[in-house]
């Protein structure tokens, strides 16, 4: 563990908005909120989808994700609590633990396959679709899984505690850097009283998402189960977090690609013609 001076902000971002998210089912019957829905693409740029799951009831997870198709993108799952086995057509397995993450590119097509790896107890996470650049859509699929002890944590004076998933927070790295979409995923522990901040490109799209407790931004409370999209401004070099109860909150934030988005289900490409293409390859089995 780390600890890490963090930085004074000359202004913060506030809150634009506040979603509450929409319950759904997804898979073969996971019960999950959809959080970052289709209507927010646009303004979330590159982020594409972010579901939120969490029960300690078996028949919401237990059916999992079956064989199912992705092009186009790249998904970000990150597990609070539980264990999710994945297998994909080129042969990769992983289990993905308590606090671990899989980072997955899948590019010009992956079909993998999410089961839960529990028959009872808890299972929380998230899962992110982080859009790819065109030049990048058709690319190599690759993935990676990270075990809870390979994330970068710090902890501030305040006794804020900070995983690092990916980008950099307050001169800590985190486990993955991606290019072009710049991406920033931190998971933030806040001890009642304290106050966190970090730095923030101003044009990048950002939200938080908190999980636990409830934070201020500003003049704005966010609380559980809420998103609150984070306003750019150009003289606002970052975000301030502060909570006056035990909070957990995941902040998120990306470089947007500023491309056109067509979405059918698990393809996400620039194009009407680029997604028939993909339904025609995933049929004909050009995705192996
Ligand atoms: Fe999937």
């Amino acid at each position: 563990m780390n600890t890490a001076t963090q930085i004074t902000l000359r202004q913060s971002r506030n809150i634009e908005r506040l979603v509450e998210g929409v319950a759904t089912s997804d898979g073969a019957g996971v019960t999950l909120t959809r959080v970052l829905t289709g209507k927010l693409q646009r303004r979330l740029d590159p982020f594409l989808m972010l579901d939120a799951f969490g029960s300690e009831d078996p028949d919401d997870y237990i059916a999992g994700f079956p064989d199912h198709p992705h092009r186009g993108f790249e998904t970000v799952t990150y597990m609070l609590a539980g264990r999710m086995r994945h297998r994909d057509n080129a042969g990769h397995e992983g289990l993905l633990g308590d606090g671990g993450v899989q980072w997955m590119v899948a590019g010009r097509g992956v079909i993998h396959s999410e089961i839960p790896e529990q028959e009872h107890g808890v299972m929380e996470g998230f899962q992110l679709w982080l859009n790819l650049p065109a030049q990048r859509k058709m690319a190599e699929p690759w993935y990676q899984d990270y075990a809870s002890e390979k994330i970068p944590e710090y902890t501030t004076a305040e006794n804020v505690t900070v995983r690092v998933i990916a980008g950099s927070s307050n001169g800590v790295a985190g486990v993955v850097a991606r290019e072009v979409t710049e991406p920033l995923y931190l998971d933030i522990h806040l001890p009642a009283g304290a106050s966190f901040s970090t730095a923030l490109p101003a044009m990048h799209n950002a939200f938080v998402y908190v999980y636990r407790g409830a934070v201020q931004v500003g003049d704005t409370r966010v609380d559980a189960k809420r998103m609150g999209i984070l306003g750019n401004a150009p003289e606002a070099d970052g975000v301030t977090i502060a909570a006056s109860e035990d909070a957990r909150l995941i902040l998120i934030a990306g470089k947007p690609l500023n491309e056109p988005i067509v979405q059918y289900g698990p393809f996400v490409m620039n194009t009407e013609l680029e997604i028939h293409q993909a339904i025609d390859d995933f049929r004909n089995g050009r995705f192996a």
